[in-house]
């Protein structure tokens, strides 16, 4: 289910926040007003204030998106997802498609906290549970890569970040949802993308 946090004691950081607020474009304004709503960040003097190295309820930041989604649609949370990857600062073994797509997942780990303990530990290379996953499976002999994504973001946003991610290394990438496969949407708990190039 899309926009239900899996755990309790869950936050994400405020650097994140940050790339969401900077890569939403035209509708900056509109997600100010949703994430203030929501109870991410502060307004002072007219401005919005995010402490970059705040952590912010992942709760409330699902609140936010599940709000987007429904006055503005899924376009919106689409556009927000391609602009992350664009934001972001990767580590050095993220050299090609299979890393990139790889890479998501230790990425989303390192910008989440259960209980005020990041969920990847950079030192050991430790990942911790409590936010689901956002899977890599190379098929084997061709270039394809199915990704199963049990995670409680959005469908569309999920398919933003995977496309942008595909395309940083491979320009003709297409990702595609596979329908016949279970999508958060309607309730499920993952959505399964398949990327091709
Ligand atoms: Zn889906």
């Amino acid at each position: 289910m899309q926009f239900r946090a899996f755990e309790k004691g869950i936050e994400v950081n405020g650097t994140t926040v940050f790339a969401v607020v900077d890569g939403i474009g035209a509708f900056k304004s509109l997600a100010k007003k949703y994430l203030l709503e929501a109870g991410i960040g502060t307004e002072k003097n007219g401005e919005y204030v995010i402490d970059l190295n705040g952590w912010y309820s992942h709760e409330n930041w699902l609140k936010a998106f599940q709000n987007i989604a429904r006055d503005i649609g899924d376009s919106v949370l689409k556009e927000i997802g391609m602009k992350i990857p664009e934001n972001a600062q990767f580590p050095p073994w993220v050299q090609d498609i299979d890393s990139a797509i790889k890479s998501i997942d230790v990425a989303y780990h390192m910008n989440h906290r259960k209980d005020g303990k990041v969920l990847f530990d950079i030192t050991t290379g430790k990942m911790f549970e409590g936010i689901g996953h956002y899977g890599y499976e190379r098929v084997k002999d061709e270039h394809k890569i199915i990704s199963a994504c049990r995670n409680p973001y959005p469908c569309a946003f999920d398919e933003g970040i995977i496309k942008s991610m595909a395309k940083k290394f491979e320009a003709k990438a297409v990702v595609h949802h596979d329908n016949t496969k279970p999508c958060r949407k309607n309730g499920a708990e993952s959505c399964t993308y398949i990327i091709t190039w």
